[in-house]
């Protein structure tokens, strides 16, 4: 199941979620990035998608 722990980029973050789905676990990733880390950015977004384990 696909992966995203936030602190795997590099943040100092307990955020972990899991989703079989990839369309939702990057929505859900999106919104803890906006609201948590305030991404808007795409290099940073691209970050997080990178840190996703398979
Ligand atoms: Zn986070």
């Amino acid at each position: 199941m696909p992966k995203f722990k936030c602190k795997d980029t590099g943040m100092k973050c307990n955020f972990e979620v899991k989703d079989d789905n990839q369309e939702e676990l990057l929505t859900i990733m999106n919104i803890h990035a906006e609201k948590t880390h305030n991404v808007k950015e795409p290099t940073m977004w691209e970050k997080f998608k990178t840190a996703i384990k398979k």
